[in-house]
């Protein structure tokens, strides 16, 4: 009588065995269905030039103004590294970098949010805080001068932050290089340019009423101070860049207005690095 027992037990523990190997499988089968189907990703914009904004350019192109007009942009070619010694007004862009071992005469500003900028734009950056405290609104440095293993640090952090989107190394990359430089390429590493966001902000959140005003305040009025917004509004085809209303640059007073007589804030098809080329060849 022993061994039929003995059989039924074997029969029954091997059924239990498999019924728990199915449900295991059932169970762990959708998770890992899950992981492999990529979540929808936002498409990258077409790069080509906007009918508005084709319509701008073409206005431009028949003024004397039109060898300011950029190129569209593209980032297939040789890149060229900047000889200057003092690069303050270098065109820095995805093409033209900066050594790694540029660095620029450096002060620590006393401004809200810190940071290293060059003297004469600390200087500046005071007077236009100034000016936009006159007007009610509490900007913030948010980012000033970067090194170019800083830069570095700082791209391959935006790349990781894409890939958490379960999309791949190259689509991450091209994604962050939207918004942030790869080392070398950076207008922070002049020391000329800086993020700044209204005080007790979210840094670079383009939905608070009191970084849009600060942002407002910054386009009529940054070039009367010697500064520029590196990258308008619906240039991107152009640029390379997304709109970035936070980020300033410093050219000095003369240039900044000159460029702000052209329209270039209105994304006209005049972009800062090839003014700068234009103006530095003559
Ligand atoms: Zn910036």
């Amino acid at each position: 009588m022993e061994k039929p027992w003995k059989a039924l037990e074997l029969l029954i523990s091997t059924i239990i065995v498999l019924i728990l190997l199915t449900i295991a499988y059932l169970v762990i089968r959708p998770t890992t269905q899950n992981v492999s189907v990529l979540p929808t990703i936002e498409p990258l914009p077409t790069f080509g030039i906007p009918p508005e904004v084709r319509a701008r350019i073409d206005t431009v192109a028949d003024t004397s103004n039109a060898r300011y007009l950029c190129p569209e942009f593209t980032d297939v070619g040789p890149i060229q590294l900047a000889t200057c010694v003092d690069c303050i007004y270098y065109a820095v862009d995805k093409l033209h970098a900066l050594s790694p071992t540029y660095v620029p005469p450096l002060v620590t500003t006393k401004l809200p949010g810190g940071g290293r900028m060059r003297p004469e734009v600390d200087v500046a950056l005071t007077a236009l805080f100034a000016a936009a405290q006159r007007q009610g609104l509490y900007p913030t440095v948010t980012s000033a001068y970067r090194s170019f293993s800083e830069q570095s640090f700082t791209f391959q952090a935006w790349v990781a932050t894409e890939k958490r989107n379960q999309i791949t190394e190259a689509q991450a990359i091209a994604r962050a290089a939207r918004y942030s430089a790869r080392a070398g390429h950076s207008e922070h590493q002049l020391g000329t340019a800086v993020d700044i966001n209204c005080s007790g902000c979210v840094a670079f959140d383009t939905n608070d009423p009191r970084n849009i005003a600060l942002w407002a305040f910054f386009e009529k009025n940054a070039q009367d101070y010697g500064f520029v917004v590196s990258y308008p509004r619906g240039i991107e085809a152009l640029t390379g860049y997304q709109y970035e209303p936070w980020h300033l640059r410093y050219i000095g007073a003369d240039m900044a207005k000159q460029l702000y007589n052209m329209g270039y804030i209105t994304g006209n098809g005049i972009c800062l690095a090839n003014f700068l080329r234009v103006e530095q060849q003559q």
